[in-house]
C-alpha cells in the first residue's frame, strides 16, 4: 500500500506492544520506520531500522533524530509510544517512582517533539501521535502515571496551536486496556495472571473484551495520514466504549 509512500516515521518504544505494531502498520502502507527503543538489539528484524535510544536523555534523542533524518531522508512522522508504569497507592509511592513516570511518559515526548520539529518546520509538514492513556481520566494506584498521561494531553493540545502554522498536526490517541506486556505486568502485580485479568476487565467493557495492539495502530495510523489533515489537537479514545 502506498499510504505512507514516501514518508519516513520515528516510532519511539518499539521494540513490542503498541509501538511494534504501529511500526509493522506503517510499514506495510509504504513508510520507512525507524524503530527507537533501549535496546536495538531487541527490536525485531524486517520491519525497518531500529536505534538504541533512552527517549528520557535529550543528547540521545537529539543525536538520534539527527541520524534518523541522515540514514532516512526525512522525519515525517513521529509515534510518541515509549512508556513505563510503576503503580502504587500515594502513600507508598517512592518520589523515585513519580519521577521515572513523569520522565518517560511526559518528559520524553517534549524532548522527541523538540528533535521533530528541527526537521518539520523547515518542511512545513508533519504529524505526530501522542500515547495517552484513560488512566489520564483517574486510575487508582496510578498517580504518577495518571498525571503524566493528562499532561500528555495538554501537550498534544499545545503543540497543536504551536505548530499548526508550520502544517504539523498534533494529536494523541489514549488506549484503555491493550493485551500487552505492560498489562500482563500489572496482572501478575496484583497477584492474577494476564489471562484472568483480560477477562475481568472484559467483562466490564462494553465490547466485552479487552483491546488488542493493532486496534491501537489503526488510530495512530489514521492520525499519522494525509486523511485526518484537518484533525489536531485531540485525544481520541480507543477503550472498547469503556468510561
Ligand atoms: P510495552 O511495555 O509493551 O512497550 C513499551 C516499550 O517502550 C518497551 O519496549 C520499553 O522498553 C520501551 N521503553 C520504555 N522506556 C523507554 C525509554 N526510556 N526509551 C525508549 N524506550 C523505552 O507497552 P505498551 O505497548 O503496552 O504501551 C505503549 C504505550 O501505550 C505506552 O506509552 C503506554 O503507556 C500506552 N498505553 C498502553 C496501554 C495498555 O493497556 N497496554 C493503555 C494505555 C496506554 P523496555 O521493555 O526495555 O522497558
Amino acid at each position: 500500500m502506498s499510504r505512507f509512500a514516501g514518508k519516513v516515521a520515528v516510532v519511539t518504544g518499539a521494540a513490542q506492544g503498541i509501538g511494534l505494531a504501529t511500526a509493522r502498520l506503517l510499514a506495510s502502507q509504504g513508510a520507512r520506520v525507524a524503530l527507537l527503543d533501549l535496546d536495538a538489539a531487541r527490536v525485531p528484524a524486517g520491519v525497518g531500522t531500529a536505534y538504541s535510544c533512552d527517549v528520557t536523555d535529550q543528547s540521545a534523542v537529539d543525536r538520534t533524530f539527527d541520524a534518523v533524518a541522515e540514514d532516512l531522508g526525512s522525519i515525517d512522522v513521529l509515534v510518541n509510544n515509549a512508556g513505563i508504569t510503576r503503580d502504587n497507592l500515594l502513600f507508598k509511592m517512592p518520589a523515585q517512582e513519580w519521577e521515572s513516570v513523569l520522565t518517560t511518559n511526559l518528559t520524553s515526548m517534549f524532548l522527541c517533539c523538540q528533535a521533530a520539529q528541527r526537521h518539520m518546520v523547515p518542511a512545513r509538514s508533519g504529524r505526530i501521535v501522542n500515547l495517552s492513556s484513560r488512566s489520564a481520566l483517574g486510575a487508582r494506584g496510578q498517580v504518577n502515571y495518571a498525571a503524566a498521561k493528562a499532561g500528555v494531553q495538554g501537550l498534544t493540545a499545545t503543540l497543536a496551536i504551536e505548530l499548526g502554522p508550520f502544517g504539523i498536526t498534533v494529536n494523541a490517541v489514549a488506549p484503555g486496556y491493550i493485551a500487552t506486556a505492560m498489562t500482563a505486568a500489572t496482572a501478575t502485580r496484583v497477584g492474577s495472571t494476564p489471562e484472568d485479568h483480560q477477562q475481568e476487565v472484559a467483562a466490564r467493557t462494553p465490547l466485552r473484551r479487552v483491546g488488542q495492539p493493532e486496534e491501537v495502530a489503526a488510530v495512530v495510523a489514521f492520525l499519522a495520514s494525509d486523511e485526518a489533515s484537518y484533525v489536531s489537537g485531540q485525544t481520541l479514545y480507543v477503550n472498547g466504549g469503556a468510561r
